[in-house]
């Protein structure tokens, strides 16, 4: 998204340049892997409800497809760009490769504002972008999911467009389905989850006890529910969850000593997620401004919105007991904002390790869908929780041996990885 001078894929290449040069790639691989692979950008003219027509813009972008076909959601959101779209497209690369799944990296986006369409409106964009896509996407070329503002029924809008399309039936075409309808059981909690699961084999690392922790959220939305879900049921206790409020146009973030139940702040909540500020007020919750998330004073910040929220401006404001921030977002954290956190000896558990759980569990989904047999939910969640684990302590394992930051280290084991399938197969 836009937000003033910010722009994520020149972030996302500094990142990669960065310890592309500390590995000593040769010039092409970093022309390779600092470019995206290919680009669509395209018009989704829609009939809207009142009969009149417009047209919306989409993306889709393939960052490298040297593992496996590529792999990432597709965001709606009204200060979506193409830029974005290449800075997360290249962080699944990176995530699919973390995690070690035979998978690419790509991503998807349309302009525009899910939460003032109507479903049919919403519908038509899901089935245009496909219309748009069918030739270059598909279960073995490039398989999308949800991600921000999207969700389960508009991959089945997009999943239906594909197989009236090809006349056949590609459950595996997209991952993200709702269960029953080729998606998997957990995939829903599957980013969460996966969240806490590296926070619980960072707090192993660092000696702390998750019951003695205390934890401040931000965001409201599929990631930081069920972060904020598994992380109470293990004894933490979020104090703070700061949510956006589409009308006001702004953020608020709600705080409570003595903690916060998921299902309470939950029931208070629309279907996009936002907190209704008087019912929180009613229900004993200190009502304080968005940016309020980042300067409790907490164990733990779990950024779960957007990128570019822990910045130059915003990082001072982080107090002296935190100790880990875990990224549930894509991209939170500025290059700037890192060296502040890695001076501070904050240990960070970056981005596309600590929110790769979603995508594993979309992998998972594409292995029953191929094999057309469902898993139970625990099978689900035991083999996230493995993948997750095994990710995290080979990052941590290289972190340590070579004195790098968890960001860094998990960088030089994915561009390792894709670099390897690049060169196997000749591209460099
Ligand atoms: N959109 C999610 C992400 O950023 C999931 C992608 C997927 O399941 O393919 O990781």
């Amino acid at each position: 998204m836009s937000h003033g001078s910010f722009n994520a894929y020149k972030m996302a290449q500094e990142q990669f340049t960065n310890i592309a040069n500390k590995l000593g790639l040769d010039q092409a691989t970093i022309d390779l892997l600092n470019n995206t692979e290919r680009e669509f950008s395209f018009n989704i003219p829609i009939r809207m409800d009142d009969g009149t027509y417009k047209v919306f813009r989409g993306f889709r972008v393939h960052h490298n497809d040297a593992r496996g076909p590529c792999k990432g959601g597709i965001r709606f959101h009204p200060q979506e760009t193409v830029d974005t779209v290449r800075a997360l497209s290249m962080w699944m690369t990176w995530k699919t490769a973390v995690v070690d799944i035979p998978l690419g990296g790509g991503k998807g986006g349309v302009i525009c504002d899910p939460q003032n369409l109507s479903s049919h409106e919403q519908e038509q964009i899901c089935r245009g972008w496909v219309r748009q896509m069918a030739r270059m996407v598909g279960p073995i070329q490039d398989v999308p999911a949800p991600d921000v503002l999207t969700t389960g029924q508009h991959m089945i809008w997009m999943l239906d467009e594909y197989e009236k399309m090809t006349g056949m039936k590609y459950p595996g075409f997209i991952t993200g389905k709702p269960v029953g309808m080729g998606g998997s059981l957990g995939r829903t909690e599957a980013t969460g989850y996966g969240v806490i699961y590296t926070l619980r084999e960072a707090l192993d690392q660092i000696g702390l006890d998750i019951n003695k922790t205390t934890a401040s959220v931000q965001g409201f939305g599929n990631v930081a529910k069920y972060a904020i879900e598994l992380y109470t049921e293990m004894g933490g206790k979020v104090i703070a969850v700061s949510s956006w409020n589409h009308v006001e146009q702004r953020a608020y973030t709600f705080k409570k000593e003595t903690g916060i139940a998921f299902q309470d702040l939950e029931s208070i909540t629309n279907k996009f997620g936002e907190v209704d500020v008087e019912k929180a007020k009613q229900n004993g919750y200190e009502v304080l401004d968005g940016s309020a998330w980042i300067e409790q004073n907490v164990d733990i910040l779990i950024p779960a919105a957007l990128e570019n929220q822990i910045n130059k401006e915003t990082v001072i404001k982080i107090q002296d007991k935190v100790k880990l921030i875990v990224e549930g977002a894509n991209g939170p954290t500025t290059p700037e904002a890192d060296e502040v956190i890695n001076a501070k000896g904050i240990l960070c558990i970056p981005d596309f390790l600590a929110n790769a759980g979603g995508v594993t569990c979309s992998y998972f989904e594409q292995v029953q869908n191929n094999t057309n047999y469902y898993w139970p939910k625990e099978e689900v969640i035991e083999k996230l929780d493995k993948k997750m684990t095994d990710a995290y302590k080979a990052v941590a394992h290289v972190a340590h041996g070579k004195g790098l930051s968890m960001r860094d280290a998990a960088y030089v084991i994915s561009i390792q990885r894709v670099v390897e399938a690049c060169k196997m197969r000749g591209w460099v």
